[in-house]
């Protein structure tokens, strides 16, 4: 793509904030301007948003870009646990190419960009001495950084402790470029090998200066509790802000008197946190007859005590999951859904949840749609953020840095009824109401 496209003038969008008829100009890469009837600069480009809403493209917060795609290889996952979706990653591993993952991830980023996810935060299995999932994502990384973020989390899915080789493994992959210290505690064979850990990958990152993201208590035994861990040390080592606990779906099934503690403290700790929708109520759960526990994490509770949440797609088509299509609007419905967030404020926090708190999860500089940003953002044929989630919104536009990367056809049938033929879309003018502008 060029280095320098025209400028871009979008006329005519509908903000995430409520505002109406804003145009946005980008030139070189940033947003210039933002604001009402922007005059038109020579030789500018120009799309009609016609008052679809205009949002910063989706981030994913928690993906798995090494088993992408896999799904079938070298079966399927018979009965569907996270046990045989581990144990079947197990067996699929040694049979890798280099050169089969990274097809198979660079098809899924074709996915992502066409439905205007930008940013990726991957962890990358490093039990593996050869550590080929690791190289293969670290090519494919530079091969999409001109169209899409990819972040790497070193992550040692049999355990950093348990599986023999694991430590020096996951430190060679920081050598490579991996930017993410990952750990998966509540896989160790103990509850205090889980702890170490935490406390050693802590440790290790902040002596490297990097990010931390944990597959952190992903059960449904309320006793699995090390996120207090992961909190503990993320504030003794003065890591706030810069560590996530990713999926915490024991939380769930906590005693509601302990998680009344629990969130202050992982608040305090400036703790992070990714609920995996899509996964959570399809994995957890499944040693229950009835009631079956949705297993999610508790979402609208953690929103309230001021922690930052996110939502990740985890898995598309792999050992895991067989579904999947890159729609971080699935996953924010998917969330909206579980947690019951259906009130005009929940839905939208559920849109936040795949932009702009997976963001802030990533530390992705420039984000967001105000003057000085990047100019990424993504068309939806929406009139709101609720709107956008109720229909999956088509992705009429995606733009990065200034550049037009993907176009698609807005949504639409023509119906031949008797005596009425007609077109029709599923948006509504004038519902859900839509909040105040800001200022
Ligand atoms: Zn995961």
């Amino acid at each position: 793509m060029p280095t320098h496209p025209a400028p871009l003038l979008v006329r005519s969008a509908t903000l995430p904030d409520g505002r109406t008829d804003v145009d946005l100009l980008a030139i070189d890469g940033r947003i210039v301007a933002v604001g009402g009837a922007l005059p038109t600069p020579d030789g500018a480009q120009i799309e009609d948003a016609k008052g679809w809403l205009l949002s910063p493209p989706f981030v994913d917060a928690h993906f798995h870009m090494d088993s992408t795609l896999s799904y079938g290889l070298p079966r399927v996952n018979a009965s569907g646990t996270l046990l045989e979706g581990i144990a079947l990653w197990g067996e699929l591993k040694p049979t890798l190419t280099e050169e089969a993952l990274a097809e198979r991830a660079l098809a899924y980023c074709d996915w992502a960009v066409a439905r205007g996810l930008l940013a990726v935060r991957s962890h990358v299995d490093v039990c593996d001495p050869r550590l080929l999932a690791v190289r293969a994502l670290l090519d494919v990384k530079r091969r999409v950084a001109p169209y899409l973020d990819l972040q790497l989390v070193a992550f040692p899915q049999d355990g950093v402790l348990r599986a023999p080789g694991a430590l020096d493994n996951l430190q060679r992959a920081l050598d490579l470029g991996v930017e993410v210290v990952g750990g998966i505690p509540h896989f160790e064979r103990t509850t205090g090998e889980g702890a170490e850990s935490v406390r050693l990958l802590c440790e290790l990152a902040a002596e490297r200066g990097l990010r931390v993201d944990m597959h952190c208590d992903e059960s449904d035994d309320p006793m699995s509790r090390h996120i207090e861990t992961l909190a503990l040390h993320t504030q003794r080592l003065g890591l706030q802000g810069r560590v996530t606990g990713s999926h915490l779906t024991s939380m769930h099934s906590m005693d509601n008197c302990y998680a009344s503690k629990l969130i202050p403290l992982i608040c305090e700790a400036g703790v992070q946190v990714v609920a995996n929708p899509l996964i959570n109520i399809t994995l957890q759960g499944r040693h229950d007859s009835y009631p079956k526990r949705r297993g999610m994490t508790r979402v609208p509770e953690l929103l309230a005590g001021g922690v930052n949440v996110g939502f990740g797609h985890d898995c598309v088509m792999d050992p895991w999951y067989a579904l999947g299509s890159g729609d971080m609007l699935e996953v924010a419905a998917m969330g909206l859904h579980v947690a019951q967030m259906t009130s005009l404020a929940g839905q939208r926090a559920c849109f936040d949840a795949v932009t702009v708190n997976n963001a802030r999860i990533l530390g992705l500089e420039g984000y967001g749609l105000d003057v000085g940003c990047r100019a990424d953002f993504v068309l939806l044929q929406a009139r709101s953020p609720q709107e956008a989630v109720r229909l999956r919104a088509q992705r009429l536009l995606v733009v990065r840095g200034g550049h037009v990367l993907s176009r698609m056809a807005p949504a639409t049938a023509t119906l031949s009824l008797p005596g009425r033929p007609r077109s029709v879309d599923f948006t509504r003018q004038g519902g859900p109401p839509r909040p105040q502008a800001a200022g």
